[in-house]
């Protein structure tokens, strides 16, 4: 396997037919400054000139008057990994201005991640792809089904030597999900341990943290203290205040993040512009006694009562969908504690459980995440998501929280969709306007850029997102995409992975399907 070096770099003065000049934009340039007027030219899948310029002889031109051009979106919490292979044209994503994804979050990756690469560059999409590593995929290749305990050093070693080879392959460094069922089990020197492996190949700490609840605040302690242990930059995924208890605590929340930047922490986080969150029944339960009623009907309490939880998915009884636990409870003159032990137990006798929707966390919440400079967009969803944020994420923060509460300037908006994200990742040609970098573009119309997609509906695309251009081909246009596969694959500081051999295909997180996406 070669990690290859970025694609060469055309010459700047090179003109030809291939050339595309996008004339008369507004370009917001990913770095938060001010939008300004100006024709750009893209070559050879790069930026080559920016400014006023004239059309050359026979060189394609796009008139974007009325539009504001701006670097591609880049979702650095996405969960297309199964789902991408099958829809390589993408339109959910790339019909939200989603130019590159990342993958691997939450603690689970494909294994090994030098076979899905594989698979992405046999069959390239049409956004760029980069994976992380996940900390419980790698823990169950060292503890098979037997995870339910910390690790023994042994295994720990175990997992070093894993971690090593998925960075090697080209991870872009360690995720976790601390709060689901594999990596919960993990002691914080376990965690510390593998994503030091992580730090020494320039990678980042990327973290769904132990607890979204009422133990909200403990667990961002833990964060922070892997970071400052490690010496890796973290990310933290989806940052919210998810239980009754805690809602309305941002300021207290930020404050903590604020100190710990201070004192040297790389810390970022990312936020989902939705005041509900989706998994699966049993993470609602942070005891884990799923079938002990004073456990869960203290934690349904925590969540605002069992009409805040709706069931999405249910193998057993597919009537369940669509219903909230308080409407299913009624219905079958059962106490909301008795109905999701019910829930639980139907779940386990067929060897799955529900998927759901929890709708706990608050508005202010979630505008004081927003206005921080270090918290960047991200979706959590990806192709096929059954949460709205699948489809919606980038345009709704454009059209609601820019346009219509003003939460947010656009260049501000843009910066969090594209330089941030790139600069969590160490990628400096990527997320940013300027000559020499990538052409991953995105024109949009400022005044009617929004999401359409509902939690009845959440694949309903988008509209405003006029074009995107991944590596300087054109992918969305007007509505439809246009079939093409420019879609590359990135690893640390954003190389292009460039895979040489064959391994077998890549297997899927045995959880893949119920955890990891809150
Ligand atoms: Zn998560």
């Amino acid at each position: 396997m070669l990690l290859g070096s970025a694609a060469s770099v055309p010459s700047y003065s090179q003109k030809s037919p291939q050339s595309l000049l996008i004339l008369n934009a507004q370009i917001a340039d990913g770095t938060g400054a001010p939008l300004y007027p100006g024709n750009v030219r893209t070559l050879g899948g790069r930026i080559v000139a920016i400014g006023k310029l004239a059309p050359e002889p026979g060189e394609s031109t796009l008139d974007a008057r009325g539009l504001v051009l701006a670097p591609g979106f880049i979702d650095i919490h996405n969960h297309s990994e199964q789902t991408l292979p099958k829809d390589l044209a993408a339109e959910t994503q790339v019909s939200q201005g989603i130019t590159t994804l990342i993958v691997g979050a939450d603690g689970e990756s494909p294994w090994p991640l030098a076979s899905w690469f594989h698979q992405m560059q046999d069959h390239p999409a049409a956004v760029n792809v980069g994976s992380f590593a996940g900390h419980a995929t790698i823990r169950q290749q060292a503890m098979g089904n037997d995870f339910k305990r910390a690790a023994t050093p042994q295994e720990i070693r175990v997992m070093e030597e894993r971690t090593r080879q998925e960075m090697n392959a080209g991870a872009l460094g360690l995720s976790s999900g601390l709060e689901y069922e594999v990596g919960s089990y993990a002691a914080t020197e376990e965690v510390v341990a593998i994503a030091k492996i992580a730090a020494v190949s320039g990678g980042v700490y990327m973290t769904h943290i132990r607890d979204e609840a009422d133990k909200s605040f403990e667990a961002l302690q833990e964060e922070i203290a892997i970071g400052e242990r490690a010496h890796i930059p973290v990310e933290h995924s989806h940052i919210k205040l998810g239980t009754v208890n805690v809602q309305g605590k941002a300021a207290e929340y930020i404050q903590i993040i604020e100190s710990a930047r201070k004192r040297g922490v790389d810390f970022l986080a990312d936020c989902y512009p939705y005041d509900a969150w989706h998994s699966n029944l049993k993470v609602v339960v942070p005891d884990k006694q799923y079938e002990n009623p004073k456990s869960v009907s203290a934690a349904l309490e925590s969540y605002g009562g069992g009409s805040h939880i709706t069931i999405t998915e249910f193998s057993p009884n597919k009537t369940y969908a669509g219903h909230t636990i308080a409407e299913l409870a009624k219905a079958n003159s059962l106490s909301e504690t008795d109905m999701y032990i019910r829930l639980i137990r139907e779940g386990d006798a067929a060897h799955t459980e529900a998927l759901i929707i929890g709708q706990s966390m608050i508005e202010s919440d979630i505008k004081a995440f927003y206005q921080q400079p270090w918290v960047m967009v991200a979706s959590d969803g990806g192709v096929n998501s059954e949460h709205p944020r699948g489809a919606g994420t980038f345009p709704r923060v454009l059209g609601l929280y820019v346009r219509e509460k003003h939460w947010l300037t656009l260049p501000e908006a843009i910066r969090k969709m594209t330089s941030l994200p790139a600069q969590r990742l160490g990628w400096k040609d990527r997320g940013v306007i300027r000559i020499g970098a990538f052409a991953d573009l995105v024109l949009f119309d400022p005044a009617t850029v929004i999401d359409r997609s509902t939690f009845a509906d959440p694949a309903a695309l988008s509209t405003g997102i006029e074009k995107v251009f991944v590596n300087g081909v054109m992918v969305w246009d007007s509505g439809k995409p246009t079939g093409a596969r420019p879609g590359t694959l990135i690893g640390s500081k954003g190389a292009i992975l460039g895979l040489a051999g064959k391994t077998g295909a890549a297997e899927l997180p045995h959880n893949a399907l119920s955890g990891g996406v809150l």
